[in-house]
């Protein structure tokens, strides 16, 4: 993982909020006699704590909500790919598990919108999306590093984090707790959001193991237009990444703390970039597939 990365994931699991008490809650909960989540909070209240750790405030939330929210909306567009339907592409998700040693394959879909676009979601029913442009416009390859980047986010724990961020965007969200713990969170996870990418492109990398595969996946989700894909400069794209780093980057971090979550999501790939290919020349991917290498 991305030492940024993990710092932020444990403060945020070591988080223990007073939110409310006990009176409060009581009467909190009495306004909501119909919340479905209503059941939750009591089990909370009964085990007599007096705070809530970070991880019963994302259980009763985040995964209710977001969760059920994406499988419904994936259940109901798009096209499911399993060994029936679409077999190539399924087996190349099961060679991107075993790669990794990912013992659960997750659901698999894909809808249609032209961009070399992908994500996942959920953390107890996890699915990763391939839209419609990224099965065209990537290579063999090229999708490996990123079938192994939203893998990563799977197992590296992110997703749970993810789907908190994105629930925080959500119109009919209007809850007190919520807004108690967004007040909290809501700016370190927005900073966090960008350095989750770094960690899953490692992991990206570790499935393909191109670091051209890798460098030219990000080219084309920056832009490059389809006509050109038959001259990819990975060189020049390196530089840029070097140039942006020595002169943007302090201003690109104190930018993104005051703005959204489009643009903590937006994937600053020239960033990314310079950040997996750091990591490439270190001495860290190649540890772990000279050991992965030993262990065969
Ligand atoms: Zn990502």
């Amino acid at each position: 993982m991305h030492p940024d990365d993990k710092r932020t994931i444990d403060w945020l699991n070591g988080l223990q909020v007073p939110y409310y008490s006990l009176k409060e809650f009581i009467r909190e909960m009495i306004k909501h006699p119909k919340d479905k989540l209503l059941k939750e909070w009591l089990e909370i209240l009964k085990a007599g704590k007096d705070y809530y750790t970070f991880k019963d405030f994302l259980r009763i939330t985040t995964s209710k909500y977001r969760e059920a929210y994406n499988e419904v909306e994936y259940q109901g567009e798009g096209i499911n790919i399993t060994n029936k339907s679409l077999p190539q592409m399924y087996r190349q998700l099961v060679e991107a598990c075993e790669i990794l040693g990912i013992k659960e394959v997750p659901t698999y879909s894909t809808n249609w919108f032209y961009a070399p676009y992908h994500s996942s979601n959920g953390e107890t029913h996890r699915r990763i999306i391939m839209v419609s442009g990224s099965v065209d416009l990537f290579t063999k390859d090229e999708m490996m590093f990123t079938l192994g980047h939203e893998l990563g986010h799977i197992v590296c724990g992110h997703k749970p984090y993810h789907m908190l961020l994105e629930t925080f965007y959500m119109p009919f969200i209007n809850d007190a707790a919520f807004k108690a713990w967004g007040a909290i969170i809501k700016l370190p996870l927005l900073e966090w959001y960008r350095t989750s990418d770094y960690t899953a492109d490692r992991v990206g990398l570790l499935c393909c193991q191109d670091i051209n595969a890798a460098l030219s996946t990000m080219i084309k989700k920056a832009g490059l237009p389809k006509k050109c894909y038959h001259h990819i400069d990975i060189e020049s794209f390196i530089q840029q990444a070097k140039n942006f780093d020595e002169n943007f980057t302090s201003t690109m971090d104190k930018a993104v703390k005051a703005l959204s979550i489009r643009s903590a999501e937006f994937p600053w790939l020239v960033v990314r970039a310079k950040n997996l290919l750091d990591w490439y020349n270190s001495s860290g991917y190649k540890q772990i597939i000279d050991k992965n290498l030993r262990s065969l």
